[in-house]
Parts: C-alpha cells; sequence; structure tokens
C-alpha cells in the first residue's frame, strides 16, 4: 500500500497517473470510519486530500465561494461567517475535521436542508481527476450557469467512485439575522410524529424541522428578523399543541450538535433510510428494534444507530422496498435494502474510470 498527500492539483493529477495502474481509495477527514480502516487493503494506493486545502476564490458579493476539496468544512464555515454568510444545508459534523471533498462525495446535508435543499443543489462546478489522472472541469464559478452535463452534480453522494475531487465551487447564503429553536418534548412516539406533522403542515416557514425518536422530541428552528421570531414562535408552538423550551445561540447550537451523527459514538454504525413523512411511522417500525433514530428534513431522512450486524437490518429494509447504506462506523458505504439498477451508474463509472481503479 502507498499513501501519498499531494498539496498541490498538479501533483494530484500527477499522483494518480503515476500510481497506476493500483486500486486508489480516496481519504478526506476520516470522519465516517477510522483512517487506518480506510487504507488497510494492501496493493492500493491511497491518496490522502489533508494536504490539498485551502479556500482559492471567495466573492462574497456574488455568494460564490470557490475551495480545494481537502479543506476542513469547519475552516470554510469560519471564513464565511467572518463575512456574515453561511452553508444552508447544515453540513452536520462540520466540527470533526470532515473535508469539503467528503461531504461532497458522502453527499452530506443536515437540518437546514429542510428550507433551503441538500448540498447537491448548491455546489455550482467542480474539477474532478478521473481514473487516468485526466483533469475534467464541469460548470463554472457563477451561478447562473447551465451548459453541459452535470458531472458536479454526478459528484455528490458518488462516494469516491467517479474521480478524485480536487476542487468545487458553491453557493452560499447570507446568514439570517437570528435563529430560535424550539424543542417539544412528548410523553410517546406517536404523540411526537403528531406534533412534527402538524408542524410540516402548517404554513410557519421553519428553518429545519427533526425529531429524536427514542426521546420523542421534537425539535423546530424559525430563521429570520429578530423582531418577528417571538410572534412566529408563538404561533409554532400553538401548532404544535404543546409546551416548548426555546434555544438560542449557544445553547441552540448545541443543541442541534447533540441531534447529529457526531454525538452518536463511531463504535457500531449508523444507517441513512431516505423516507417520506407519509411513510415515517413505518420506517421507524422497521428500524426502532435495531437501535436508536433520528428523523431529519421533515421526515426526509431517518438515521439508525445500532451495534447489530447488518444483514438483519439488510432484509427489513428489502422486506419494507426500502433503499439505505452505512454512513459511519462499522462497513461505512455499504449499500443497504433494494439496489437500483446500476445500468446508468455503471456507464458514468466506464467513461471517467474505464480501468476501474476507484473502489
Ligand atoms: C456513503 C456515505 C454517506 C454519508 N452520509 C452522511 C449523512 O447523511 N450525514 C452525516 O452526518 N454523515 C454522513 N456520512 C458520514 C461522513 O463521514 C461525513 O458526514 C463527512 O462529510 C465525510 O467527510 P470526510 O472528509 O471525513 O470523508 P471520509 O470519511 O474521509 O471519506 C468518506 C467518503 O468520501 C470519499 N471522499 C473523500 N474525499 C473525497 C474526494 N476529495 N474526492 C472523492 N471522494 C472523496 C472517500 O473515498 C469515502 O468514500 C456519510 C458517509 C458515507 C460513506
Amino acid at each position: 500500500m502507498t499513501v501519498s498527500a499531494p498539496p498541490t492539483i498538479d501533483a494530484l493529477v500527477d499522483a494518480v497517473a503515476t500510481s497506476a495502474p493500483a486500486p486508489l481509495r480516496i481519504a478526506g477527514g476520516g470522519t465516517s470510519r477510522p483512517r487506518s480502516a480506510a487504507a488497510e487493503a494492501p496493493g492500493d494506493a491511497v491518496l490522502d486530500l489533508c494536504a490539498l486545502a485551502g479556500i482559492t476564490a471567495y466573492d462574497p458579493a456574488e455568494c460564490v465561494v470557490t475551495v480545494l476539496a481537502g479543506t476542513p468544512v469547519r475552516q470554510l464555515a469560519d471564513a464565511l461567517a467572518a463575512h456574515g454568510q453561511y452553508l444552508p444545508w447544515d453540513p452536520p459534523i462540520a466540527s470533526a475535521e470532515a473535508t469539503v471533498g467528503g461531504m461532497i462525495a458522502t453527499g452530506v446535508s443536515g437540518p437546514g436542508r429542510y428550507r433551503y435543499g441538500g448540498v447537491r443543489d448548491f455546489v455550482i462546478g467542480a474539477r474532478v481527476v478521473d481514473g487516468r489522472g485526466r483533469l475534467i472541469a464541469s460548470g463554472g464559478q457563477v451561478v447562473k450557469n447551465a451548459a453541459g452535463f452535470l458531472l458536479h452534480h454526478a459528484l455528490v453522494g458518488s462516494a469516491g467512485r467517479l474521480g478524485v475531487i480536487a476542487e468545487v465551487s458553491l453557493k452560499v447564503f447570507p446568514r439570517p439575522e437570528a435563529t430560535r429553536t424550539l424543542v417539544v418534548r412528548t410523553g410517546s412516539l406517536a404523540e411526537a410524529l403528531g406534533a412534527h406533522e402538524r408542524l410540516r403542515l402548517a404554513n410557519l416557514d421553519l428553518d429545519a424541522l427533526d425529531l429524536d425518536a427514542a426521546s420523542a422530541t421534537v425539535s423546530a428552528r424559525l430563521a429570520g428578523a429578530a423582531d418577528a421570531l417571538d410572534a412566529r414562535a408563538d404561533r409554532a408552538i400553538g401548532v404544535a399543541g404543546r409546551a416548548a423550551d426555546t434555544c438560542t445561540g449557544t445553547a441552540e447550537a448545541q443543541h442541534w450538535q447533540s441531534q447529529s451523527l457526531a454525538s452518536w459514538p463511531l463504535a457500531g454504525a449508523t444507517v441513512k433510510v431516505p423516507a417520506t413523512p407519509s411513510g415515517l411511522a413505518a420506517v421507524l417500525d422497521t428500524l426502532a428494534p435495531f437501535g436508536p433514530c433520528r428523523v431529519s428534513v421533515g421526515g426526509a431522512v431517518v438515521y439508525l444507530h445500532t451495534p447489530q450486524a447488518m444483514d438483519a437490518i439488510d432484509a427489513a429494509l428489502i422486506a419494507q422496498h426500502r433503499v439505505g447504506a452505512v454512513v459511519r462506523g462499522t462497513g461505512a458505504g455499504t449499500r443497504l435494502g433494494v439496489r437500483p439498477s446500476p445500468a446508468f451508474a455503471d456507464r458514468v463509472r466506464a467513461t471517467l474510470d474505464p480501468d476501474g481503479r476507484f473502489r
């Protein structure tokens, strides 16, 4: 096994070309699994992207930033915050050394996806190195740019199988003037699902809506003009039909951090299952026997943390005609449930990685 950590895009191109024909494993911050596990196969060439870091262009007036793939998401978030801007899709483990390339490759969006859309909606361009060491540019550095095949969108969730993401351009937003989170604690999962549904269906313009099934707690975030938040919070509490704790500032940030996957241990496995609000109760019924579950993005995603082997979870998802994936811990990157037809993905891969080097 050889490990290289190219510090420039030219060096990255060179590392991919000169390591041929060895299989290539791409490592970012290693937050989905221990770094040693990511680099364990003998004969593999491991590309550690962490040295390829830095913001290459940032125009706050245009709300566009271009960043090298190894840049920690936390560093990018801090640079944006200095100009009153942020990543609206709320990448959930920004504090744990996750890289921008890893965030794109794993398609990670947090609670903020509820209002604004996910990371794919914010990627406007990328440079990627394919399996033969060719540097390919897709999209651009301006928001209004619609020419050609959107390779930069295909990279979102590609998990290192299409190529090495070297650099990405992202749309960003001004941070809202103020935010406030309502924490609604109920007595049972059925009550929590009821409150979640009422909040989802009311016209409250929520910024985020999550549910922790184990504690039967619903979290709803409001964002916008500071002087409107009291009235908006009162209305949301009325809709929820129960008392709520409210939090702001550091306590609010800590609350959302406590709801993110980062608060679950890396030991065991975290499984991600796409859902729909109408099918939420059924998904929770299927997953709850295996461990604690959290619902994010207003019911669009369910996360399960489990110490158990994946066979039974895989079978349960297949029985429900659902897809899933292990996203952290043992077996990170493994698909579960019904496997979609690989025909289209295989054609894209055959073009970008004809020698099948990316694993
Ligand atoms: C399939 C998958 C889905 C995930 N979904 C979520 C989620 O929804 N929510 C959540 O909180 N966490 C999720 N995670 C956990 C994930 O570790 C982190 O959220 C984090 O964003 C990954 O960043 P990293 O730099 O630590 O990447 P790493 O853990 O180092 O790598 C993760 C994957 O991305 C690939 N990769 C990394 N950098 C690049 C690059 N520059 N070019 C190409 N491929 C690259 C790696 O090969 C590997 O397959 C997911 C992980 C995986 C594997």
